[in-house]
């Protein structure tokens, strides 16, 4: 018998049909003897909805407002299930968020989870019920309804698995797993049974989108064995099959995680590159040239700069895309002059492709095996930076799509598990 959380997304309640399915799936796992809580997201389209109703009258709505708004969604959801479940036969009970109480801080429309008190839980646990608890939303210390940003029942579904300790999180969703890669640019990309938190972290932030980011940093911090699964298959498919289908996220860099030096390439166009011309080489220019991005609350990914040889210097870093003219103005009134630069040029039209595995601790000659690669393919890479696991260039974005599928092969992702270590066996 063990305690499972299980996350199910707004596609998986995207009907009443759909939430009789969730509820059949539910029945099972309680029928195998787990004790089940259920964190559901709004019905599909229902949050945009909510937030759409609120931008009508205002387009820039009080943030406290419309947390109260956007938090009705997965309320519904909650008592929908409850219903669902009841009618089946399976004694289940709805709480919102501030009844558990799911305690944030008062950051609005994007709250963090500070902590939850899970008595209430227990107790219907104890009492064989089925608990379904609101994703996405919270309380404040004042009372106030919160909700934790877009996407947020994730990470709702996850606080809570490590709240009660539970065995493992299920977050059941419209894919059966994470990729080695996006299926729609490579169709070779295989499902990872395993991946561990730290590489799903690099293609999160890396505009992998199955799970929101603070989910996965939440269940690499609490160790909460999260794992990532179907909600397309049958709901009466056995239970030992489905606790083990999905990709698992896991901590242990063990023996069969070994194999696998590369577990993926992500990729996005979320970002773009501003090169600053003639930068004096001397100290203090990086200060003076990303300080004021700072200030203006711009995000700043990749810096490259060199040496000068005659005594100036390119500077270039990317910013998100949708911050580009934003940060060219800082550019230009702030700094230009300042430090008596050359030119500003903002070149919206940039990819960045990564190649992320644990592997890469133990392993060598990896970097030279993608430089290569996009050599071969004739790519021009423009930015290089380097964790310890995860190495990303910066190219043309036309590319992108050749640049992922080239390093897909080199990297033996194109190959069942086995084949890893023979295509990285070309680099190594
Ligand atoms: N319903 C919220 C959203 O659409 C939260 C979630 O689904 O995770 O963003
Ligand atoms: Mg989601």
């Amino acid at each position: 018998m063990a305690l499972i959380v299980q996350k199910y997304g707004g596609t998986s309640m995207g009907s009443t049909e759909r939430i009789g399915n969730v509820a059949r799936r539910v029945a099972k796992w309680h029928a195998a003897g787990h004790r089940v809580v259920v964190v559901p997201s709004a019905m599909a389209g229902e949050t945009n909805r909510l937030l759409g109703l609120a931008r009508e009258i205002n387009p820039h709505p009080d943030p406290r407002e419309l947390d109260m708004i956007a938090a009705t969604g997965e309320q519904v959801s909650v008592g929908l299930l409850a219903i669902a479940l009841k009618t089946i036969g399976v004694d289940a009970i709805s709480y919102a968020g501030w009844q558990v109480a799911v305690n944030t801080d008062r950051a609005y429309t994007k709250a963090r989870i500070v902590s939850i008190d899970d008595s209430k839980v227990r107790a219907d646990l104890d009492a064989g019920r089925v608990v379904i608890v609101t994703g996405f939303q919270g309380v404040d210390d004042f009372g106030h309804v919160t909700t934790l940003g877009r996407g947020g029942s994730d990470t709702s579904a996850v606080a809570m698995a490590a709240a009660l300790g539970a065995d493992e999180c299920l977050i059941f969703t419209d894919v059966d797993g994470v990729y080695t890669t996006d299926p729609r640019v490579v169709p070779a990309a295989r499902r990872l049974e395993k991946v561990t938190f730290e590489e799903m972290l690099e293609m999160a932030s890396l505009g992998s989108k199955v799970l929101q980011i603070r989910a996965v940093e939440f269940a690499g911090k609490y160790k909460v064995k999260t794992r990532v699964l179907s909600s397309l298959t049958p709901p009466d498919l056995p239970v030992e099959i489905e606790a083990n289908s999905g990709t698992l996220i896991t901590f242990e860099e063990d023996q069969d995680m070994e194999q696998a030096v590369i577990s993926g390439i992500a990729f996005n166009r979320d970002e773009a590159k501003i090169t600053v011309t003639q930068v004096p080489d001397r100290p203090g220019i990086a200060y003076q040239i990303l300080g004021p991005i700072a200030e203006a609350n711009i995000d700043v990914d990749m810096i490259i700069q060199n040496q000068s040889v005659d005594g100036t210097t390119d500077f270039s870093f990317t910013v998100p895309h949708q911050e580009l003219q934003h940060a060219l103005g800082v550019m230009n009134n702030k700094v230009k002059e300042a430090i008596g630069a050359g030119e500003i040029i903002g070149d919206p039209n940039i990819a960045k492709v990564s190649v992320v595995g644990i592997g890469m601790r133990s392993h060598v000659g990896l970097a030279s095996l993608m430089f290569r690669t996009l050599w071969e393919e004739g790519i021009n890479i423009q930015m290089i930076s380097t964790s310890e696991i995860k190495i990303s260039v910066v190219i043309e974005d036309k590319y992108m799509e050749l640049a992922v599928r080239a390093l897909h092969k080199a990297f033996g992702l194109d190959q069942p598990a086995e084949g890893v270590a023979t295509g990285l066996a070309v680099g190594g």
